[in-house]
């Protein structure tokens, strides 16, 4: 049984990369029929807020990924972390460590002073036939985990291949702080095994982290999970993408019209693809996904690629859909779509025309309200000759018996052969009179869905 975790730390916003390494975890699980669990490593008290633990869930809600488990908060969990610490000193696979903050520092700097790297010097780990100091009265200690000292430790990542680290390169990380509180790689490894991960999915962030965590895996004779570390996005410089300069947090691509199918799309197409493939469902990603298909080398943003994929899913999405997901950007903008068309009729015409939402409900407002023309369109389109003849195009429509854009099309034809111009300069001094600028769909199929009233007043207004 398959089973997969994201664990993001509440320190922020839900950062894109975030939601790739849950959709990568996600979408595993879900392939193999396996369980996907939600973990929120809040044991950092000072930098987890509630705010940010909302944003994660708000996040997940608004991309749709589902979790089977959880949320699970680590620091419910704190009495659990603190039997497995007792367990670790019970085995001799940790100790604790009299070490001051002074001493350290000084121990520090003499390394640093001889050109070594600082690192402990395990003066509390207990060895056979080593006789430890006599512990310091009032010092509460800090329990450090007894790193082997020799061999390595090696796992073959599931999207990097084989990884190997000496265990020499590693110090006796510290497990338990002076007030006993469980430190971070060692909630993950216990998390991890009492939730019975079988694939840890992360960020390579954490490559450095893995080493640390296996150790202690194994004193703790737990299965060792697959480990499959997820390469970076860069952004379009090829540059960490970081919340000065990118939109990185989930919010921001909400804001920006984006649909979180599309995103999800797109950051599925970030470091893993199927043949060439660009615009896909998620059930389709999920029945292709695996791991090792993910490229272990970072992939770049592509804000051109991304929009046009927003602009495929918008093609596709359901338009009543669309208009609950406009409605909103259209109050905003003081348009009740009650006063006029159906909203999604509108949507089916515009939708082809954007790549965002906002571009959507900013298409769709000359539906509901006279849009004011540019100065340049009126002086080239609604010349005065040009005015009367859209006073006689009017008397035309008005004359309709039936409005539709078959009877309204029906009209074109014998109109600009009678006053012998052609399509387009009808078509254009009508768009601008009736919508208030050029660009729009087929314009028959405009003024269809407008209604003959407003369109006839639309008219009779700019002529007066
Ligand atoms: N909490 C970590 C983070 O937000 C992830 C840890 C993990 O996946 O093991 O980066």
């Amino acid at each position: 049984m398959i089973r997969t975790r994201f664990a993001p730390s509440p320190t922020g916003f839900l950062h894109i990369g975030g939601v790739r390494t849950a959709l990568f975890s996600w979408a595993y699980a879900r392939k193999n029929q396996g369980t996907f669990v939600l973990r929120i490593e809040d044991t950092d008290l000072e930098r987890s807020t509630p705010e940010s633990v909302k944003a994660i869930l708000d996040g997940m809600h608004w991309v749709g990924l589902d979790y089977d488990e959880g949320p699970f908060y680590q620091t419910q969990r704190f009495d659990r972390y603190k039997e497995v610490i007792q367990q670790l000193l019970a085995s001799g696979h940790a100790y604790y460590c009299y070490c001051s903050k002074d001493e350290l520092d000084a121990l520090r700097a003499e390394q640093e002073a001889k050109g070594e790297k600082p690192r402990y010097d395990r003066r509390w780990r207990p060895e056979q036939g080593k006789t430890l100091p006599a512990p310091p009265e009032g010092v509460p200690p800090v329990v450090r985990f007894k790193t082997p000292l020799t061999g390595s430790v090696a796992w073959d990542d599931a999207v990097k291949g084989r990884i190997e680290f000496q265990n020499e390169e590693l110090d006796d990380l510290i497990i338990a702080r002076p007030d006993g509180s469980p430190t971070y790689n060692f909630c993950v490894v216990v998390d991890d095994w009492d939730m019975n991960i079988t694939h840890v999915i992360r960020g390579d962030d954490h490559v450095n982290n893995t080493p640390r965590q296996i150790n202690i895996l194994q004193a703790l004779n737990a299965p060792l999970p697959v480990y499959g570390h997820l390469p970076m996005i860069l952004n379009e410089d090829g540059q960490k993408m970081s919340k000065r300069r990118d939109a990185v947090s989930v919010v921001d691509y909400a804001a920006k019209g984006i649909l979180p199918e599309a995103l999800l799309n797109y950051l599925a197409r970030l470091g893993w693809g199927h043949g060439d493939d660009e615009f896909f469902s998620l059930e389709q990603f999920v029945e292709w996904f695996d791991l090792k298909d993910v490229s272990p080398s970072a992939s770049r943003f592509n804000n051109e690629k991304f929009l046009w994929l927003n602009a495929q899913h918008i093609k596709a999405a359901d338009n009543l859909r669309l208009a609950q997901l406009i409605a909103p950007k259209l109050a905003e903008a003081g348009i009740d779509p009650s006063s006029g068309p159906c909203l999604s009729d509108v949507i089916a015409l515009v939708k082809e025309r954007v790549q965002d939402l906002n571009a959507l409900a900013a298409e769709c407002d000359y539906f509901y309200k006279t849009r004011e023309p540019a100065a340049a369109d009126v002086e080239k389109h609604l010349a005065d000759d040009s005015k009367a003849r859209m006073a006689r195009f009017a008397e035309q429509l008005a004359a309709l018996t039936e409005w539709n854009a078959e009877a309204i099309h029906h009209l074109f034809k014998p109109f600009c052969t009678a006053e012998g111009i052609k399509m387009g300069q009808l078509g254009m001094p009508l768009r601008v009179l009736v919508c208030g600028t050029t660009q729009t769909p087929s314009v028959d199929a405009v003024l269809a869905l407008i209604g003959k009233d407003e369109v006839l007043r639309r008219m009779g207004q700019a002529q007066a």
